[in-house]
């Protein structure tokens, strides 16, 4: 058998995330043509090449008797890092930390003035003095603002809407700390608005409600109030623990009231506190290529302090910050911990939402940045896989483990959309089955609604009823593994996705009985115990089936197992009705004659 692939004896074999068969085959020193074969053999048509489930890998792991360990690109990044002698996540100790700013984002339904908002904030804070200063957008600015006696800072992420906000999010940055979630009060509660609030409802932030041009005659912001109770979100005046501020960000009404509010839910809800010693750590916010200046980059400090001269890596750029500006353009010597800066100096763009580091030298910057654009091309060739969909949703079920079904439901009309949601709760759920709708909304399928799937740590279908996808939210969906499903008719998609939840469930199991048999003589064995001689007297009595004993009708032993059989001299594995058999039970010797030993097996019984 020389062409067969070689066996461990549970060896660690790790493997990142996507691998192909090729890649395994490296690591165990085999040809990767015989892994095919072996996946064949399994059940599985896999190319050589083609990126791999990890359940494809364990499985394979398991054959051949490797101990697969997956790694994630999170966890390739961390031990990257570690040969640099970096932890990101290493724990700070508690004299190092100081209490720093909340990272606030604004998000809201379109022309509910977020924009506005966030220059009405910025324009509060115009220091006199400053005035005249140029107030450049840099994706994100810092404001000071009096509270209790203290001069306290907040940051703004100064690009309003989701989109900036889920790209962080899937990346794994999580940057935002409050959402301010600005409602005009003329309007009320709009598709966006709803879409805002599941995306911050995900990442588990706290939201600030502005309930925005309430300076119009038209304005009802008690409606706003009343709307958003049934999202969850329940004003204080109301009993809830959401604070909502009402505003007018043209007229610059109500904003000192709305900062207020951004420090009270801050400091109630949540506890930001961050090292400010040490070498920086944070995300890069918004970067692009200026003609003059090369590539500049807002970053935002999340640990330590950013100091100019510094050597840094963001995603896979690197360099020296040359010069390091804030939102109005001055220069600044140095940024601690929920400071954006603008950077200059990297060789490269980085993305949004890329993480950033400094260290010791240039030399470990490069490497580092070296290393993942080494990784990110070798990641590009293998296609994104992995995340469950409705599909595989329903095999997973059959191994019995997945519990909930998420849904992101998008329609041509709000009609359409809530029809579908009613039916579908009208569904005839099983208990045991979660059916998810993390977000609902009307349009087409956008990138934030890909987004939001794949930030999910559980799988997310997204349904688009009477809707389409451009070809690039396509293949965004494609690259991050988020299935979307269209339909036209309300009944197939029901169908379907009542498909799927029987699917989702864990098997139901009965009990078959398979025989009876009387024991008949009872044979004493020091050996191997009291022996039952007995006859079959229905079905069949098989070698390992479950049984119980009955004396006079009644169960006095259970959760026995048939753990030998014999007909005469000879082992048997099933001895069928009318025939006498010789039989032993494990975890029961006191039998006697009379007794009836009944088995059994446990079949999967189909559903409904
Ligand atoms: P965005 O799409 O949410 O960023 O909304 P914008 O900030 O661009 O504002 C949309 C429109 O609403 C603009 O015409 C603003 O002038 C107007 N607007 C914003 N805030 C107010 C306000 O407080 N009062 C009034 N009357 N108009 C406002």
């Amino acid at each position: 058998m020389s062409s067969g692939a070689p066996r461990g004896q549970g060896q660690v074999v790790r493997l990142s995330r996507g691998a192909s068969l090729s890649d395994f085959a490296d690591k165990i020193n085999a040809n990767p043509g015989s892994l095919v074969q072996e996946m064949f053999n399994l059940g599985e048509m896999v190319t050589a090449t083609q990126s791999c489930s990890d359940e494809t890998l364990l499985l394979l792991g398991e054959h051949l008797g490797f101990d697969v360990q997956i790694v994630s690109p999170e966890d390739e990044d961390r031990e990257l890092l570690a040969q640099f002698n970096i932890d990101l996540d290493a724990e700070v100790d508690a004299e190092r930390l100081v209490s720093r700013p909340p990272v606030v984002t604004v998000m809201g339904h379109v022309d509910h003035g977020k924009t506005k908002l966030l220059d009405a904030i910025r324009k509060a804070n115009v220091v006199a003095g400053e005035a005249g200063g140029i107030t450049q957008h840099i994706g994100a600015y810092q404001v000071r603002v009096p509270h209790d006696g203290e001069d306290r800072a907040i940051t703004f992420i100064d690009t309003p809407g989701h989109e900036a906000f889920t790209a962080m999010r899937a990346r794994g940055a999580q940057v935002t700390d409050i959402v301010i979630l600005v409602v005009a009060a003329d309007d009320g509660v709009m598709p966006q608005t709803i879409e805002a609030l599941n995306h911050a409802k995900a990442a588990d932030v706290p939201i600030v409600v502005a309930v925005n041009k309430v300076d119009k005659p038209e304005a009802n912001p008690d409606k706003v109030r009343q709307q958003l109770t049934e999202y969850g979100l329940v004003a204080e005046e109301y009993g809830g623990d959401t604070m909502f501020v009402n505003v007018a960000a043209k007229p610059g009404i109500g904003i000192e009231d709305l900062l207020e509010a951004v420090l009270l839910t801050a400091d109630a809800s949540l506890e930001l506190t961050a090292p400010i010693d040490g070498p920086a750590q944070g995300v890069a916010i918004e970067a692009h290529l200026d003609k003059g200046r090369g590539a500049v980059a807002t970053v935002l400090v999340q640990k330590g302090t950013l100091r100019a001269g510094d050597s840094i890596v963001a995603g896979g750029a690197h360099g020296r910050v040359r010069a390091m500006l804030d939102e109005n353009g001055k220069p600044l010597s140095e940024a601690g911990p929920a400071r954006p800066v603008m950077v200059l100096g990297l060789t490269a763009v980085p993305g949004a939402g890329d993480t950033f580091l400094a260290a010791e030298d240039d030399r470990t910057v490069r490497q580092i940045a070296e290393q993942r654009q080494a990784r990110r091309r070798a990641a590009s060739f293998a296609n994104s896989r992995g995340r469950a969909t409705l599909e595989t949703l329903m095999e997973q079920l059959k191994e019995g483990e997945k519990t909930s079904l998420n849904l992101v439901l998008k329609g041509d009309v709000s009609g359409s959309v809530e029809a579908l949601e009613d039916a579908l709760f009208k569904l005839d759920i099983p208990e045991e089955v979660q059916l998810r709708i993390i977000h609902r909304g009307v349009g087409a399928i956008t990138e934030s609604d890909v987004m939001l799937a794949s930030a999910s740590s559980e799988a997310v279908t997204i349904i688009g009823f009477n809707v389409r996808a451009s070809n690039k939210v396509r293949e965004m969906a494609d690259r991050e593994g988020v299935e979307i499903r269209y339909y036209t008719v309300i009944y197939q998609a029901l169908e379907e996705i009542d498909a799927a939840l029987k699917g989702l469930l864990k098997p139901e199991y009965e009990e078959v009985e398979l025989g009876t048999a009387e024991i008949r003589d009872v044979f004493r064995s020091s050996k191997i115990g009291n022996i039952a001689g007995c006859i079959v007297r229905s079905g069949v009595i098989r070698r390992n089936a479950k049984a119980r004993l009955l004396r006079d009708g009644t169960v006095v032993a259970d959760n026995l197992t048939i753990s030998s059989l014999k007909r005469f001299k000879d082992d048997a594995t099933e001895v069928r009705d009318g025939f006498e058999c010789g039989l032993t039970v494990s975890n029961y010797n006191n039998i006697q004659v009379g007794d009836v030993i009944e088995t059994f097996e446990m079949r999967e019984k189909p559903r409904a």
